[in-house]
């Protein structure tokens, strides 16, 4: 990094951020701090979300009680709720089959389409590589999205030749300048983000359906301060795996 080159996560004009994850909630848990900050800096911050979080049951939400298809508008309106918080514009359903993503050659085709028609600065996604996460094993539908957006980016999004019926339908080739990988157990950036620790909490509670007892909820995250801060003085980060194409 040379002197003149800004930190990573502040840009000297403001951005269009793209976010592309699984599920409703996915935004916060994974990076809500991160993104609460971009909005507040005057970044606008679209989510697409590929699935609606329709197999999302526990202890609040039963299967006997609750139909797939009425957790499935519940997850959409917890999602609106919670983007309003961190101060997304808007937020955006494939409505795929939760816990059935596949990063085929379909899938790949819609995101491209995405990408080339929000044409963002910024793509947010997560780390197709994380299969085993600190809490046990990383849901399928994360690394499918994971995968799926970056074989999007490349080499689809910025190339011609591919899906050139995308070109007829008039989406011309884009490339993001920058990708950050959210939920990597190999980061390149670490934000400490402390000062929006309780914007991303406000935004999380909103998914009221995936939380069975919000204490125990609260008390595990308050456990995700960094190891070097103080239950007195908490310290939070989130970390990204970033690649550049600028
Ligand atoms: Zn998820």
């Amino acid at each position: 990094m040379t002197p003149d080159t800004p930190p990573p996560g502040t840009w000297d004009s403001p951005q269009k951020i793209l976010v592309i994850l699984a599920h409703p909630d996915d935004p916060e848990f994974f990076c809500g701090a991160t993104l609460a900050r971009w909005a507040r800096a005057g970044h606008t911050i679209t989510y697409y979300l590929l699935t609606c979080g329709d197999k999302g049951y526990n202890d609040r939400t039963k299967l006997d009680e609750v139909s797939p298809d009425d957790l499935c508008a519940i997850r959409h309106s917890e999602q609106a709720a919670a983007a309003r918080v961190i101060g997304a514009e808007a937020v955006h359903f494939l409505d795929r089959p939760d816990g059935y993503l596949v990063p085929d050659m379909e899938l790949r085709r819609e995101v491209v389409r995405i990408i080339r028609h929000m044409k963002p600065d910024i793509l947010v996604t997560c780390d197709p590589e994380t299969l085993y996460a600190p809490y046990g094993l990383n849901h399928p539908d994360h690394r499918a999205a994971g995968q799926v957006v970056l074989d999007a980016v490349f080499p689809a999004a910025g190339n011609a030749a591919y899906f050139p019926e995308l070109l007829i339908e008039g989406y011309l080739p884009h490339m993001p300048k920058e990708v950050w990988c959210s939920l990597t157990r190999q980061p390149t950036v670490t934000l400490d983000i402390t000062d929006m620790w309780p914007v991303k909490l406000e935004a999380i509670t909103n998914h009221k359906s995936q939380i069975a007892d919000l204490d125990r909820f609260m008390e595990r995250m308050r456990s995700r301060r960094t190891e070097a801060s103080t239950v007195e003085d908490p310290r939070y980060e989130e970390s990204f795996r970033v690649v550049n194409y600028r």
